[in-house]
């Protein structure tokens, strides 16, 4: 009995601080969770950002996996940010589901990669059981798993707001091309699209963050076979360029992308890249491509309190494209 206490006694303690600690602060928005993750000692913060990739290590994914834990020692990343479609091709049927485990633990298993996973729904997700992806079950699983709709990571130089973009399409409410969506917790849209926003706007006005992400799993702008995001434009972009948004980082298109605004200093950043990818689908848009991939990789970001640095991977490590960005100075490549 005392030896089974013990157990349930550790195991509390483990989850207690494997968890990032809710922060209830009095500039916590109505509906937005906020979270707190520490940085370095210097005061800087390093991340990979990758997307699209939850396939047993198929299609290259292990490939992307092990070049990702390489950066990830060399940069002493903080956590890793995943930009959703985390399990193919249907999420996860439940929280016993052991794709889980498949496409994830057993990927990434790097000993840098053992950070911190935040991660977003996409759509794919949304066609499995999105309250087991969801679940702190999961947890228990692989301690790093870190999913939610939507929600808000606060560090000392930045704040990063992850938005859950997926319920903002049409096209999977009304045709939805033979898929079902687990809209359970989220339906009827337009509440849940208008709140969202609202809670959102609220939050973003009362940061004061030297650098301000907004992560997604669709695209506002992108070049490649799904393209921008007519919804996202139209209801999001407005409340990121009021609010000064340096960054929106997304997947849903399995490429690498690096898009620069001509109506605001927003970079648009695409890493979709994690697995399957090769699409072979190229479509300009208005504004300026500073890079375009169409393979699989991902990224990393290097931020100090006045720089930001941004690298771009294949899978093989080579570094593709870098820029960096200085507060109240344009990009320069
Ligand atoms: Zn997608």
């Amino acid at each position: 009995m005392a030896n089974i206490n013990m157990k349930a006694m550790a195991y509390a303690f483990m989850l207690a601080f494997a968890i990032p600690t809710l922060i209830l602060s009095p500039r916590t928005s109505a509906e937005l969770k906020r979270f707190q993750q520490e940085v370095k000692g210097d005061g800087s913060l390093s991340f990979l950002a990758v997307g699209d990739w939850g396939r047993r290590g198929y299609f290259n994914q292990s490939l992307v996996a092990s070049q990702m834990g390489k950066t990830g020692k060399r940069l002493g990343v903080d956590f890793v940010i995943s930009t959703g479609d985390n399990f193919y091709d249907n999420g996860l049927t439940g929280v016993d589901d052991k794709l889980f485990e498949e496409s994830f633990t057993n990927v990434y298993t790097a000993k840098s990669l053992q950070k911190t996973w935040y991660s977003v729904l996409g759509n794919h997700d949304y066609r499995g059981d999105v309250l087991a992806q969801l679940s702190p079950v999961l947890r228990q699983v692989d301690s790093r798993w870190f999913c939610m709709r939507s929600f808000i990571l606060d560090t000392e130089i930045a704040e990063f707001f992850f938005v859950d973009t997926t319920p903002f399409v049409n096209e999977y409410w009304v045709n939805d091309g033979g898929h079902s969506y687990d809209w359970r917790q989220v339906a009827p849209r337009e509440n849940y699209v208008s709140s969202l926003l609202k809670d959102l706007d609220m939050a973003l006005k009362q940061s004061t963050a030297t650098w301000k992400f907004v992560i997604g799993h669709h695209a506002i702008r992108s070049v490649s076979e799904h393209g921008d995001t007519p919804e996202l434009i139209e209801h999001l972009l407005p409340i990121l360029e009021a609010n000064g948004v340096d960054f929106y980082i997304n997947g849903h298109d399995h490429c690498l992308e690096h898009i620069s605004s001509n109506d605001s200093p927003i970079q648009y950043l695409v890493s979709g890249g994690g697995s399957k990818a090769w699409r072979g689908v190229y479509k300009p848009n208005k504004d300026k491509v500073q890079f375009f991939y169409d393979g699989q990789g991902f990224m990393s970001m290097e931020l100090t309190k006045i720089d930001a640095k941004v690298t771009f991977y294949d899978a093989f490590g080579n570094n593709l494209h870098e820029f960096s960005m200085t507060k109240d100075m344009h990009p320069t490549l």
